[in-house]
C-alpha cells in the first residue's frame, strides 16, 4: 500500500490503542515506537501497559506485511493474517475505542451545538 493508506491505518492504531489501555489498564508507562515502511520512518510515544504495547508492535507488523494495495477489513479478509489469539485481543480493542470514538464524537456535535 502506499505510505499514504498506511498512514491512515497507523493514525487508527495510535488512536484507539490508547484509549483502550487507558481506560483498562491505567498505563504509567509511555511507549516509544520506531516504524520503518518503505523508505519513512515514524515514531512517536504513546502511554501503554505492557501488554498493550506488545500487541500494538504485533499489529504494526501485520499491517506493515499487509499484501493489498487498500487495506480490507479484517473481518472481510480473504486472507487474515493475524493469529486467533491476538485476533480476538486486538478485536476487542478495536470494539471498544471504535465505540468510544463514537460517542465523544456525538458528545462533541451536541456541545457545539449548544
Ligand atoms: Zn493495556
Amino acid at each position: 500500500m502506499t505510505c499514504e493508506k498506511f498512514e491512515k491505518e497507523l493514525a487508527t492504531l495510535k488512536k484507539f490503542f490508547p484509549l483502550y489501555c487507558g481506560d483498562k489498564h491505567r498505563p504509567t508507562d509511555v511507549r516509544h515506537f520506531d516504524i520503518f515502511y518503505q523508505d519513512k520512518k515514524y515514531s512517536f510515544e504513546l502511554p501503554l501497559c505492557a501488554e498493550c504495547a506488545e500487541l500494538l508492535a504485533y499489529s504494526f507488523e501485520r499491517l506493515k506485511a499487509c499484501p493489498y494495495d487498500e487495506k480490507p477489513k479484517c473481518r472481510t479478509c480473504a486472507k487474515p493474517c493475524y493469529n486467533k489469539t491476538q485476533w480476538k485481543q486486538v478485536a476487542a480493542v478495536m470494539r471498544y475505542s471504535g465505540t468510544k470514538t463514537k460517542l465523544l464524537e456525538i458528545r462533541d456535535f451536541f456541545s457545539l451545538n449548544t
